[in-house]
């Protein structure tokens, strides 16, 4: 089957994510939009996603837990599990490699759990938008040990991309699938790195308003919903990006 999948949405939990990026504002954009599956994925943190998830699950929307994580090279990541447990225990060994350093809501937002009903139910105290102490190997082989897939978050974009910050796909990348920008021109992007066209590039939105969610996403043909299959799909080619 054809799935709608938009794998990088921000909550009111990223700094600069909107304060309407609530679990049900997400989902019902989500669901007039006609996606599939998603995947939340907050600077540095992870906790938001158990209450999209809780309410996706009953509307029928697939959700992934995830993460963007940011290395110390300044690289956007995103990494998505399937399983509460396994991001858990990812996050615990990637929580104190993140600096500790106060976040000022004033001036960077403020950093918000809530449970379904939008109650707040948690603040993170320590900045996220900040580098962990983690380059992206590390970060990729913890990944790995969780049983987590990673994908290279908006590649060529000036700010946090790999490629405008290294030049180069690590080796420890070099089997991944990438995401270019949702408002990403191929033709200049293959002018700039040739190299990318062996590449599976997919794009999701980067969602950090409701109206922003499915700006782009990615059409995959798996036989069932799940990161596996969206990931292998990737892999042989099996996708189709959609930009509005
Ligand atoms: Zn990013
Ligand atoms: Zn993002």
């Amino acid at each position: 089957m054809l799935i709608k999948a938009d794998l990088h949405i921000h909550t009111v939990l990223s700094p600069c994510g909107s304060f309407d990026m609530s679990p049900e504002n997400i989902i019902s954009r989500v669901k007039a939009l006609k996606l599939d599956a998603i995947a939340i994925s907050d600077h540095n943190s992870i906790y938001n996603a158990l209450a999209v998830k809780e309410i996706g699950e009953k509307e029928g929307v697939k959700v992934f837990y995830g993460m963007e994580a940011q290395t110390i090279e300044e690289v956007h990541i995103l990494t998505l599990f399937e399983d509460w447990k396994r991001i858990e225990n990812f996050y615990s060994e990637i929580y104190p490699h993140l600096p500790n350093i106060e976040n000022d809501p004033d001036y960077f937002g403020d950093q918000i759990i809530v449970d379904k009903d939008e109650n707040v139910i948690g603040e993170e105290k320590k900045l996220l938008a900040n580098s962990l102490e983690l380059s992206i190997e590390e970060l990729v082989e913890l990944v790995l040990k969780y049983g987590g897939f990673v994908i290279p978050s908006h590649i060529e974009r000036e700010r946090y991309g790999l490629l405008t910050n290294l030049y180069k796909v690590p080796d420890i990348l070099k089997d991944s699938i990438m995401e270019i920008s949702y408002n990403a021109n191929l033709e200049e992007i293959f002018k700039f790195y040739p190299f990318l066209k062996s590449y599976s590039l997919i794009s999701n939105s980067d969602a950090h308003y409701p109206d922003d969610i499915g700006r782009a996403y990615t059409e995959y043909e798996v036989s069932e919903i799940n990161l596996k299959q969206i990931y292998k799909a990737a892999k042989e080619g099996k996708y189709r990006v959609i930009r509005k």
